[in-house]
C-alpha cells in the first residue's frame, strides 16, 4: 500500500529522471535504465517504477524498464561508535540515541542508460 503522497514524491523524481535521460539520449528510444534507490533514501522502488511509467508516456523512455539496485541503509552512532545495519527510517540506535549519522542508503543515482 502506498499513499498519495508518497506517489507524489515519487511523480516528481520520475519526471526529473524523464528529463536528464532525455537531455542526455535526445530522440533515441531507451531500453532500460539502471538507478541505485538507496534503503534509506525514502523513495519507495515500487512507487517509483509506476509513476516512471507514467512520466515516460509520449517519450523515447516509454516502455524502457527501469531497474532498481537497492543498497542496504547502515549507520554509524555517535554515541556509542557503533555502526549498524538500517532498513528503515527509524533513526535511533540500539542504545537510544538519536545522535546517528547515515553512512550508506541514501543513494538516489542514475547507474545506466541503455539505448538503442
Ligand atoms: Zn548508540
Amino acid at each position: 500500500m502506498v499513499s498519495v503522497e508518497a506517489e507524489m514524491h515519487e511523480l516528481a523524481i520520475a519526471e526529473s529522471l524523464v528529463e536528464a535521460v532525455q537531455a542526455r539520449t535526445g530522440q533515441r528510444t531507451v531500453r532500460s535504465i539502471q538507478m541505485q534507490v538507496g534503503r534509506l533514501s525514502g523513495v519507495v522502488p515500487d512507487a517509483l517504477v509506476f509513476a516512471f511509467e507514467l512520466a515516460a508516456q509520449g517519450t523515447p523512455l516509454e516502455g524502457a524498464q527501469l531497474l532498481i539496485d537497492e543498497p542496504a541503509g547502515r549507520v554509524h552512532c555517535r554515541t556509542c561508535q557503533v555502526d549498524q545495519d538500517k532498513d528503515d527510517l527509524i533513526l535511533l540506535c540500539e542504545c537510544g540515541s538519536a545522535d546517528v549519522e547515515v553512512t550508506a542508503g541514501r543513494e538516489l543515482a542514475l547507474l545506466s542508460v541503455g539505448v538503442v
